[in-house]
């Protein structure tokens, strides 16, 4: 049994990290960084709580991996290299077994990643994990939202829908055995060397967390501009066609987040190259559209327009 706050800090996250750049890490007042010249630093925090963003009883190395994958999903879509993390966790009591399971999951993706846990904080209450990322990137190189031009296609780095497929199995209110459709919801693989392999050849770029519609719709309105997307030419899987074969539901895929694929901009004398790109990483995704001047995001397919009633995720609206 490990002794209370500081003992469990101890057993389960202080690790040296074998970074050169990290001068102190866990266990003092502050971390203690070395940052890189000519770099900027991207920095950005993500907040899981339990019964909101996941099922108290969800298995918590897949929590650990996905409290990190959010983040350096975050780094990926400003193309940024991850180097460091902090992680605060509030948990309802000091189980064990249950931190052994977290702290690997965590651990594990960080150090495939080379990002060197330096800090956090440890307190007691109802399940919650807040994590802060801090990634490198080249002097005024970062991918933003608001870069789009008209008539740059729009690219979908790999399969949309199988997250949120894979929450209506878990919810129960459909049967799912697939095992890549859990895994897609529960531990999800951040983009983070295309984002990186992006930079210089991305006009715009967004991590779909929220669902590709409103994801999109972020890049658009930050650059003024609207979209035309073919839904034939979505990357989806087997078992989500079916899903939307049978339910009728063209939007789904549009409009269920969680898939942490990279959604971006590209002009199109890039095209060549950046399929190439897509295809040296492994990665299913493709062209899906294209910018134009009338603001707004039209979704086409063989027999017309198709709409969208629920555009994303949002918390603090309205039911
Ligand atoms: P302080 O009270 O000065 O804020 P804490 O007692 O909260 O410091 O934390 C002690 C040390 O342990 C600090 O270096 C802090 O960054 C680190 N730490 C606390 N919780 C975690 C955690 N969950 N993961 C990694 N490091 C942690
Ligand atoms: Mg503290």
């Amino acid at each position: 049994m490990v002794a209370g706050e500081f003992g469990l800090i101890e057993k389960f996250f202080d690790r040296p990290s074998g970074r050169p750049d990290v001068i102190l890490a866990v266990g003092d007042d502050c971390a203690l960084l070395k940052p890189p010249q000519q770099q900027n630093l991207a920095l950005s925090v993500d907040t899981l709580v339990s019964g909101v963003h996941f099922f108290a009883e969800t298995d918590p190395r897949g929590l650990g991996h996905k409290a990190l994958a959010v983040n350096l999903s975050d780094l990926a879509a400003c193309g940024a290299k991850p180097a460091w993390c902090s992680l605060a966790l509030t948990l309802p009591q000091i189980d064990e077994a249950w931190l052994g399971e977290f702290s690997s999951g965590f651990l594990e993706l960080a150090s495939q990643h080379n990002v060197a846990l330096i800090g956090g904080d440890t307190t007691q209450g109802p399940l919650s994990i807040t994590v802060q990322v801090i990634g490198m990137i080249p002097e005024g190189q970062a991918l933003l939202r608001s870069g789009a031009e008209v008539h740059d296609l729009i690219y979908v780095s790999g399969p949309i829908g199988n997250a949120g497929l894979g929450l209506l199995g878990r919810k129960g209110s459909r049967l799912i055995e697939d095992p890549a459709i859990y895994a897609a919801l529960e531990t999800p693989i951040p983009r983070v060397a295309l984002g990186q392999a992006l930079l210089g050849m991305a006009s715009a770029c967004i991590d779909i967390s929220d669902g590709l519609a409103a994801d999109l719709g972020h890049i658009l309105n930050q650059s003024h501009v609207g979209a035309e997307i073919d839904w034939d030419r979505l990357p989806i899987s087997v078992p989500v066609r079916k899903y939307v074969e049978e339910s009728g539901d063209l939007s789904f895929p549009l409009r269920t987040g969680d898939d942490y694929e990279l959604c971006f901009t590209v002009p199109s004398r890039l095209q060549t190259e950046v399929e190439r790109t897509l295809q040296t990483l492994g990665l299913s995704g493709g062209c899906i559209g294209r910018v134009e001047t009338t603001p707004g995001l039209r979704i086409k397919n063989a027999s017309g327009l198709i709409s969208i009633e629920r555009n994303g995720y949002e918390h603090f609206s309205p039911p």
